[in-house]
């Protein structure tokens, strides 16, 4: 199955000159949502994962199918105030200002294996802050691991920098 072939080029969104790749065409055809699963299911089955954790928003759909299919713990990293009890933060920059994303303190530990998961990567703030933050909590980072890349972006450089293993099911 070609999976680009479910993911719509959306030219102009949220703003003129970008092409948003929206991957609601894969999540709403039974067939290409199930091989995308099964893909990650198959690479990851046999790694010792303890703790998936999912980027909000997208990264939540592809992170709890699979957590659930592996009979791990699934774990949000979320936006600012979402979360009810102690967090750890981190900033990160985004093409026009600051962004920043949360995580349960508690939610992992040092013994942790993890798989980072999220919809997209482009310039890689976001999943860097993901790494950092898990990182801090003293765990391994098995890998990060992304339905699609945009290779014309740094995100796959900049965690080759950071020597953090990088894994995506196709790229635009
Ligand atoms: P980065 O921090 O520049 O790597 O951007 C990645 C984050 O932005 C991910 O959480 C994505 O969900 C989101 N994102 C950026 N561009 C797109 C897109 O074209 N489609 C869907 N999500 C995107």
């Amino acid at each position: 199955m070609q999976l680009t072939d479910h993911i719509r080029a959306i030219p102009d969104y949220p703003k003129p000159g970008v092409v948003f790749r929206d991957i609601t065409p894969l999540l709403a055809d039974g067939a290409a949502f199930k091989h995308t699963v099964d893909t990650l299911v198959a690479r990851y089955r046999d790694q010792g994962i303890t703790k998936i954790v999912g980027i909000e928003a997208r990264g939540f759909i592809f992170a709890t199918a699979l957590a659930y299919a592996l009979g791990v713990g699934f774990v949000p990293l979320r936006k600012p105030g979402k979360l009810p009890r102690q967090v750890v933060s981190q900033r990160y920059a985004l093409e026009y200002g600051e962004d920043e994303l949360q995580l349960h303190a508690d939610d992992i530990t040092a013994t942790d294996k993890v798989l980072i998961i999220d919809d997209l990567l482009a310039t890689g703030g976001t999943v860097l802050a993901a790494v950092a933050l898990v990182q801090a909590l003293g765990a391994e980072i098995v890998e990060c691991s992304f339905v699609i890349t945009l290779h014309d972006l740094p995100g796959a450089e900049r965690l080759n920098q950071a020597q953090i293993p990088y894994y995506t099911l196709c790229e635009f």
